[in-house]
């Protein structure tokens, strides 16, 4: 898979250029050079054979070797060989996934509540927010 320049910098940057299975600091210029120093390449976050797609959320930055050798594996636990629980998101691109995750807390809690029990509507939905914005970004 060839991937334009503008969507390498946009995985790359997704990361803050780091490797999301070990955390090292990878480089840029060097995507695709083999033995290169920081060489990289696109990782697939659920691997292709399992079903994982194209698309902006699947993809993540990745050491050559940390690619090859995590092959159908998951994340998680290629990130556990590492010792490590989670990509290296951006302080950002943390906050943007969570901020994500209790609007769709807020939301869910909310309608389920409006359905059930509509005077709870409000003290459900922020339940469901703070439900949200503490789950852990994978
Ligand atoms: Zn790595």
């Amino acid at each position: 898979m060839k991937y334009p320049q503008e969507q390498l910098d946009a995985i790359y940057d997704k990361t803050s250029g780091k490797c999301h299975i070990c955390g090292k600091k990878l480089v840029r210029s060097n995507y695709g050079v083999l033995g290169a120093r920081g060489c990289w390449e696109v990782e697939h976050s659920v691997a292709v054979a399992k079903g994982g797609t194209d698309s902006m959320n699947n993809l993540l930055a990745a050491c050559i070797s940390c690619n090859r050798s995590k092959g159908e594996s998951t994340s998680r636990t290629a990130r556990a060989r590492n010792g490590r629980s989670r990509a290296p998101y951006s302080a950002a691109k943390v906050s943007k996934i969570k901020t994500g995750h209790a609007v769709s807390g807020a939301a869910i809690a909310g309608l389920a509540t409006l359905f059930f029990a509509p005077e709870l509507f409000l003290v459900a939905a922020i339940a469901g927010a703070v439900v949200g914005y503490e789950i852990d970004v994978d």
